[in-house]
């Protein structure tokens, strides 16, 4: 409902979290995460706190009216989304918010790896490829996790292989595989954020996703015997002009991304022609939403400057945040 696969680790977090007795969220978000979630806390009346950097903001809208349970929290004068995080764990341990928890959060990967069971439930079989544009990397360990799980429960064959799309100049989970670059987030950070700029898929650029860690992205390539890609941005516009041609539906240049590593992989004969692959078209451009839906834009709830929490000046939003 909010255009991104998202919607999928949105629903099931917000819920466990309820499970848990725990009474709001706290997460920061380049965009589609924000929506995403905005949207649960809606439906379910579960309070979320979303920060967001002020470039992102336009970003923010929702296909029904936002309720007061949404509060998003503008960093001020930001691009950055690693920026965002930093700020997102100072609020969290200064009014005491539990962090949403990235990849660690099993109820996001658990929603994450629904398109695998789905596949299953579909074919009866698991699929010989999973290909996914990656971020952060939990969907594609969410995929490997779902897979696991399947195979636990009587399906056969071998663990899909894991396809992973970054997009070129920006692509450090396709770096560390390739060649051994060590992922940094705080190395040359204008740098990297130049290289940010320069990429179409800007929901893939991740600084610091969970990639040496045990059972991270890492061991989910090794498990599988995945590959990776860095695809061009010339060659995602022309993977989202093929499947809008092929499939007559509209796609972002994340899933675009996908579809382009989906073709190298192919010609490359990594994936055979016949085999069984999961391709994860894992966002839309927004197109059909805006066709069908009335789209609600979101308020900002609150706008701190970066000086205001480095500063720790935050003792008067307590109330606030109370
Ligand atoms: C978040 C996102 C991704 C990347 O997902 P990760 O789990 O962070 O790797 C890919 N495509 C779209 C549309 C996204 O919103």
């Amino acid at each position: 409902m909010t255009g991104s696969f998202k919607d999928f680790e949105a629903l099931p977090t917000l819920l466990h979290f309820r499970e848990l007795g725990r009474d709001a969220i706290i997460l920061a978000s380049a965009g589609n995460t924000a929506r995403a979630f905005a949207y649960a806390a809606t439906i379910l009346d579960f309070t979320a706190y979303l920060v967001v950097p002020e470039a992102m903001l336009a970003r923010l809208w929702l296909p029904i009216r936002p309720s007061e349970a949404v509060r998003v929290i503008v960093v001020e004068g930001s691009h950055d989304y690693a920026g965002a995080i930093h700020f997102a764990s100072t609020l969290s341990e200064r009014f005491g918010i539990p962090p949403e928890g990235g990849a660690r959060n099993v109820a996001r990967r658990d929603g994450m790896g629904t398109s695998v069971l789905e596949h299953a439930r579909v074919t009866g079989a698991l699929p010989r490829h999973y290909v996914q544009a990656v971020g952060s990397g939990t969907g594609a360990i969410a995929a490997w996790e779902a897979a696991l799980r399947l195979r636990g429960a009587g399906f056969d064959g071998p663990l899909p292989a894991l396809h992973l799309a970054q997009n070129t100049p920006f692509a450090p989970i396709h770096d560390a595989w390739t060649d051994g670059t060590p992922i940094r987030p705080d190395e040359d950070v204008p740098a990297q954020l130049a290289r940010v700029r320069a990429i179409v898929s800007d929901v893939l650029a991740n600084r610091n996703p969970p990639y040496a860690v045990p059972g991270g992205v890492a061991d989910a390539l090794r498990a599988t015997n995945g590959r990776t890609y860095a695809v061009t941005n010339e060659e995602i516009a022309e993977a989202q002009r093929l499947f809008e041609e092929t499939e007559a539906l509209p796609i972002s240049p994340e899933a675009g991304a996908a579809v382009a590593a989906l073709r190298r992989g192919v010609a490359e004969g990594a994936i055979g022609a016949e085999e069984p692959v999961l391709l994860n078209v894992t966002g839309n451009n927004d197109a059909l939403l805006r066709r069908d839906y009335e789209l609600h834009p979101l308020p900002a709830w609150l706008r701190l400057t970066p000086e205001e929490v480095a500063a720790d000046r935050l003792d008067r939003w307590v109330d606030r945040f109370a």
